[in-house]
């Protein structure tokens, strides 16, 4: 198995990460020489700071992550509303939220990308490629080609493969625009500027602001009916918006972009051997920061099942099931990132959309899972196993059967790797055991009696190649 990726954003480097971690040969194909210089991305949330520190990268990340310590809505005054003080909270073994600054953050997986044996193709442009029942390739400008089993289009929110084969974005209803400014404080403390993420739900213009890596910060401004984004990203302009904050003597511009934030899925995420992942799949208003985390969410539901299809353990439309647990997955997310954008205008004011609070920030929604798929429905699955940290598990494309007691499970899953693990954790969640998957989703709680209709079950939806 040869898995081509194009685009060598953080989402194709995660993407060649996993693969590369599962034994998967794979080519990173990307236009740029340049990790692209400008922070887009500021949060990583705790599960995929896990699922990376899986992969061996725990002390890399500590290089490049810092905790995020609270984030709030507040009115014009600085009243608060609603918020959650993230101090000390740990999910999975991990701060609740992290943040970095992107371009570190990917020139350090580039750096392992490259370090873990894959192939890194820079300065490469992908103009078209080729699919069919026997492979895929990729031709480029000076007549080279390179061939594959599958393709993974990381290639951004233009994505160039998604629309050659026809792939088509539904729009959510959302179009804002909004100016980005990226600065660089020169001294932190002296700036007294706060340290989390806050929206400031002012009516005359909502504001948000985040409290970057070491000395970074940013300010997003809601552009008002009638202002020209060009004229709004002015230097004197931007320093005019910034001036309720910080002077020009506390901080040097670091970027100012003006985007319009919109909400967008894509209707499939399969094309025969073409799958999509990250931006080129979904585009959400960034308000919950889960656009990357969204993108390396695809690359780990993804990678197993390539692996697996690879080895010859499950048949391809085992990659069937990636659109059915990733896109009802992160259409929740993209409509609860839009939910917290129409609540700052609603806190503000401006306009009521019937959105409850608990849209803001440590508000009680239900996090998204997997409704479907490769697993067995129940009310504790489809999530991440909450103590997945605390099992070692050495075999990365391996399930895990936890259980109170030893089972015998060898040949279960047919050629699947399948381990048990004993452990007192899983009686004092009332279950007798738990079916955790390789990408450590829980794909099934059953009694141990239970089990073996259990295990029958996702032999099938695994897709098994006998
Ligand atoms: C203002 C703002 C704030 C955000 N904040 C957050 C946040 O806090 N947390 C979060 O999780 N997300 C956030 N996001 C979203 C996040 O930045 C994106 O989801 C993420 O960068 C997408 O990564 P990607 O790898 O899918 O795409 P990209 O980063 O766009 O990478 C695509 C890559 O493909 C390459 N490429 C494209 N076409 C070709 C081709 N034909 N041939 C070869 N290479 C090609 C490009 O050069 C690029 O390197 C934010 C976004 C914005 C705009």
């Amino acid at each position: 198995m040869h898995v081509l990726i194009v685009g060598g954003g953080p989402v194709g480097l995660v993407t060649s990460l996993a693969l590369s971690s599962l034994g998967v040969r794979n080519t990173v194909i990307e236009r740029s020489v340049d990790v692209y210089g400008l922070p887009r991305a500021i949060v990583m949330d705790a599960e995929v700071r896990h699922s990376l520190s899986r992969l061996g990268l725990g002390s890399r990340l500590d290089e490049v992550l810092e905790p995020m310590l609270a984030a709030d809505f507040v009115d014009a005054a600085g009243g608060h509303l609603t918020g959650i003080d993230l101090t000390g909270i740990q999910l999975l073994g991990c701060p609740a939220v992290s943040k970095h600054f992107q371009p570190m953050l990917e020139a350090m997986l580039r750096h392992e990308v490259r370090e873990r044996g894959a192939r890194l193709m820079l300065g490469s442009e992908v103009r078209e490629h080729r699919a069919d029942a026997s492979g895929v390739e990729i031709r480029f400008d000076d007549a080279s080609s390179v061939q594959g089993d599958y393709l993974v289009a990381c290639d951004g929110a233009s994505s160039r493969t998604r629309k050659a084969v026809g792939i088509q974005l539904e729009d959510l209803g959302f179009d804002q625009d909004w100016l980005v400014v990226d600065v660089e404080l020169f001294d932190r403390q002296q700036a007294q500027l706060p340290d989390l993420t806050r929206q400031v739900c002012d009516p005359r213009r909502p504001t948000t602001l985040v409290s970057g890596f070491r000395n970074f910060y940013r300010f997003e401004f809601q552009l008002q009916p009638g202002e020209n984004p060009a004229e709004m990203s002015s230097v004197p302009q931007v320093w005019k918006l910034l001036s309720s904050w910080i002077s020009v003597s506390q901080a040097r511009l670091v970027r100012t972009a003006t985007y319009r934030f919109h909400a967008v899925v894509a209707d499939r995420l399969r094309e025969g051997r073409v799958l999509l992942a990250g931006d080129s799949a979904h585009q959400m208003p960034p308000f919950m920061g889960q656009g990357l985390n969204s993108g390396m969410r695809d690359a780990f539901n993804l990678s197993w099942k390539l692996a697996y299809v690879g080895n010859g353990w499950s048949t391809p439309d085992l990659l069937d099931t990636y659109s059915v647990e990733r896109l009802p997955h992160v259409r929740a997310v993209v409509e609860q990132s839009v939910d917290t954008g129409r609540l700052i205008d609603q806190f503000a004011g401006r306009v009521s959309h019937g959105v409850s609070r608990e849209a803001g920030y440590g508000g009680s929604r239900r996090s998204p899972r997997y409704e479907d798929g490769v697993l067995v429905p129940g009310p504790a699955v489809g999530t991440q196993y909450s103590q997945w940290h605390t099992i070692v598990n050495t075999d990365l494309r391996a399930f895990v059967v936890l259980s109170d007691e030893s089972l015998a499970l060898d040949g279960q899953l047919g050629r699947v790797p399948i381990r048990n693990v004993c452990t007192d954790r899983i009686s004092r969640l009332n279950h007798e055991v738990v079916v955790v998957r390789p990408d450590g989703y829980v794909a099934a709680c059953c009694t141990r009696s239970e089990l073996s209709e259990v295990l029958t079950v996702l032999r099938e939806r695994l897709c098994l190649d006998y």
